[in-house]
Order: C-alpha cells, then structure tokens, then sequence
C-alpha cells in the first residue's frame, strides 16, 4: 500500500492537528491515544512515511528501528507500567483492523489486561 501523507498522524507529525505528547525525540513521536482502551493507552509512531510494520521492517534503517523500540521502552517506563506488566500491539492491515495507515504502536496498561485471542 502506498503511503498517505495526508494520514491524521502524518498530520499530527506535521503540527497541523493537535496531540497529547508524551514524548519525541529524533526517529519517533508518542502520543496518548483519543480514545483509550486503558487507563494507559498511548501510540508511539516513527517520524518517517511508513505504512504499518510490513514496510518498516523491509524499509527502515537500524537506527529507525533500534529508535522505535528505544522509544516504546522509554514510553513505557515513563508511564509508569513496566513493574506490573503491560501490552504493546500493532494493528497491520486490513485482516488486523489497521485504521491509521502510518505504523503506530499501542502501549496498553494501568490494569490487568484481557487475555488477547484473535
Ligand atoms: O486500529 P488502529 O491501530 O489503526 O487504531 C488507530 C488508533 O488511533 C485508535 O486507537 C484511535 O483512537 C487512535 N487515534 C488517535 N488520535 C487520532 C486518531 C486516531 O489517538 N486523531
């Protein structure tokens, strides 16, 4: 799928619609979620034009990638969730229920999640 620079996060990213930010730094934006699921629910999402993980992992430099994971840990620890556990997921395509077609990573905690079953 070809990538939508007019996607609501690549607007997020350009400044052209508001977010709740958490944190940024070189390679990624994070973001707590408009309508959460938790009573932690943030997106950390990669500054550059990536669809979903499907093209950032064919696409993106080591240090797009080694940032990415930097930055959910970092988010994760900030939030406060790292002691008693928590859940990061990503939404691929249409079969995984992906709405915003720019790669987003959920960092779900706050509570004991629901087991996860397809
Ligand atoms: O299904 P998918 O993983 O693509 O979900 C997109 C997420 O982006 C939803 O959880 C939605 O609440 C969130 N969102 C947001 N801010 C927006 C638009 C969507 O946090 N402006």
């Amino acid at each position: 799928m070809a990538y939508d620079s007019n996607n609501i996060f690549a607007r997020i990213l350009r400044g052209e619609i508001p977010c709740k930010k958490v944190h940024e730094d070189d390679h990624t934006l994070a973001f707590h979620d408009i309508n959460p699921q938790a009573p932690v629910h943030i997106l950390v999402i990669p500054k550059g034009a990536y669809v979903s993980m499907n093209d950032f992992s064919a696409r993106a430099s080591d240090a797009e990638i080694a940032g990415l994971v930097r930055a959910v840990g970092k988010v994760a620890e900030m939030a406060g969730v790292t002691a008693d556990g928590w859940r990061m997921l990503s939404n691929i395509g249409e079969n995984g229920h992906q709405e915003v077609p720019h790669l987003h990573i959920h960092i779900f905690g706050g509570c004991k999640l629901g087991h996860m079953l397809p």
